[in-house]
């Protein structure tokens, strides 16, 4: 079979995409970084920077930076104001919204509590509101919505399972519920008539968005895990693309043994990941109670920080030492990210943390994989963003339909 001949203009629209890529993700600030990222001539970085700028997703500006040595080239940026997406994030303490902008940007965020009711149909109905809102108040182009769920999340159908959180019924069709509410909201003159719309698991969206725009930039094997507001998330990203396995539940790191005798985990076992290494775990280690009339997250991280909880903290490290290390030896990642109350964890004790993995991976190299704090603010939420974004990456032409 003969390679299909593939014509210029061919080739200049496959590179749309990756040209996009390279700019939202800060790795193409000029033409000719651009030129270099893509192999590909001046001439053609040229005309897909100009199809880009004709998009109204990027400007090209042509005169010179000055300052640096060698020929000038042209300053690429994203386009201000350019288009933007929507993006909720559904948690145990409430919904956070946003508008973004490409380059990982949230232009403006609205929380909001859970309403009394939790149904899906009213809480996603709740979500679509709140982001039809913004969309009506914002004088941008809106392309897309997508939300970050705390729960695992089915591919391709998009069902909800074990949302603990909401009392929702397990299986419930997340996907097609939140694009009837999105459907049905009044987005206002400047949304898409058919606003796409995409749901996921939160730890998977904040895995991507610390890959793009935070602390996992680079990484080939980037392995993410976090504990928020109730147990523990993980995420695998693998050149560039999330490990989401066959069905979309691979990487439920939450319910990893890590103590045979610890703690009842609401999946049934005991001493998962889950629940030993989690906010509740830590007040339960320090044998203090939480303040009911605040999040638990914030108290749960003041505590770690907090020199007289020393005990309790290692105590839980060494649980987290325990959870990492198993991750290592089956992922082999080049990279961990933790977030979340992980992160305050790490700050504590990190050559604790560090000491627990290195000893119980078998060999030396992956044991002293980098141990990072996740760097992006409303990790989420950014994440819920590039999901939204993402048919946009695969084929910037989309943005011109109507
Ligand atoms: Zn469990």
């Amino acid at each position: 079979m003969s390679t299909p001949h593939r014509t210029a203009p061919d080739r200049g629209r496959t590179l749309l995409g990756p040209a996009l890529r390279l700019i939202h993700t800060g790795q193409a600030p000029t033409r000719s970084a651009l030129t270099g990222a893509l192999d590909v001539t001046r001439a053609t970085a040229g005309a897909v920077t100009g199809e880009l700028e004709a998009l109204g997703l990027i400007s090209v500006d042509s005169r010179p930076a000055g300052g640096g040595r060698g020929r000038p080239s042209h300053r690429l940026a994203l386009a201000d104001p350019g288009p933007a997406v929507l993006a909720a994030q559904l948690h145990a303490d409430g919904v956070s919204v946003a508008l973004a902008a490409l380059g990982g940007r949230l232009l403006e965020t609205a929380h909001l509590p859970l309403p009394a009711d939790t149904a899906p149909d009213r809480l996603l109905g709740a979500v679509a509101e709140a982001g039809a809102t913004l969309a009506r108040g914002s004088r941008r182009r809106v392309l897309g919505f997508a939300l970050a769920l705390p729960n695992p999340v089915t591919e391709p159908d998009g069902a909800a399972l074990a949302a603990l959180h909401f009392d929702w019924p397990a299986g419930a069709p997340v996907a097609e519920l939140f694009a009837d509410r999105v459907a049905g909201a009044d987005l206002g003159p400047r949304a898409r008539t058919v606003l796409p719309t995409a749901v996921a698991n939160d730890a998977n969206l904040a895995a991507l968005a610390e890959h793009r725009h935070g602390a996992g930039r680079d990484a080939r094997h980037l392995l993410l895990v976090t504990s928020g507001h109730r147990g523990v998330g993980g995420a695998l990203v693998v050149d560039g693309r999330l490990h989401t396995g066959s069905s979309g539940l691979a990487l439920e790191v939450g319910h990893l043994t890590v103590d045979p005798l610890g703690r009842p985990c609401p999946c049934g076992n005991r001493g998962c990941l889950n629940a030993e290494t989690d906010p509740d775990a830590l007040f339960a280690a320090a044998k203090r109670r939480p303040d009911p009339d605040r999040p638990l997250l914030p108290q749960a991280r003041e505590l770690a920080r907090d020199p007289e909880s020393a005990d309790a903290v290692e105590h839980v490290v060494d649980r987290l030492g325990l959870g990492l290390a198993g991750l290592v030896n089956i992922l082999n990642p080049d990279r961990i990210v933790l977030s979340g109350l992980h992160l305050d964890l790490l700050a504590a004790a990190p050559d604790r943390l560090a000491a627990q993995v290195a000893e119980r991976c078998l060999w030396g190299r992956s044991g002293r994989v980098p141990i990072v704090p996740a760097q992006v603010a409303h990790a989420g939420l950014v994440g819920a963003a590039e999901l939204a974004w993402e048919p946009y990456l695969e084929d910037p032409q989309a943005v011109a339909g109507s």
